[in-house]
């Protein structure tokens, strides 16, 4: 089903994690309504470039963003978010773009090798958070994430 003309529900809901595990991962209506939003910045966010936008993860449900480490409060659960890269812009390139191009976005997020775009709900005013995520290992290797403000060159 498409939701936009490059964005289907398809690959907003895809996820490795819930095939392998066998987790449910089907948005409501009013989740498809979000993704629907999304897959509206995503084409803004093509226009812009002038290239592909690959979605990497777009809704969760609670089961698969719990299985692939996500935020407690995540945008994805909602079907407010997308993981996305756009090739060849790096993602720091990406949302500076993004930024400048004044496209509306809650929150931008350098997740390392990719960027999380979040939008507000319905009605809500978009924040327009910039974060940086920092990845350190704690003393059993574990990776852990924490989120700086800012937005600093990979
Ligand atoms: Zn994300």
């Amino acid at each position: 089903m498409n939701l936009s003309p490059h964005f289907t529900l398809e690959e907003m809901t895809a996820s490795n994690e819930a095939a392998r595990r066998r987790l449910d991962n089907s948005p409501s209506v009013a989740q498809v309504a979000n993704l629907r939003r999304v897959a509206q910045i995503l084409e803004a966010i093509r226009t812009q470039t002038q290239r592909p936008v690959v979605v990497s993860s777009g809704y969760r449900s609670p089961e698969v963003n719990k299985a692939v480490g996500g935020s407690a409060t995540s945008a994805h659960m909602q079907g407010l978010a997308a993981d996305i890269n756009c090739y060849p812009y790096s993602p720091f390139d990406l949302g500076r773009l993004i930024v400048k191009a004044g496209i509306e976005f809650d929150q931008l997020i350098q997740e390392g090798t990719w960027l999380h775009v979040g939008l507000a709900a319905a009605g809500v005013k978009p924040r327009q958070e910039l974060l940086t995520a920092v990845f350190t290992k704690d003393l059993l290797g574990r990776t852990k994430t924490t989120y700086k403000a800012g937005w600093f060159p990979k």
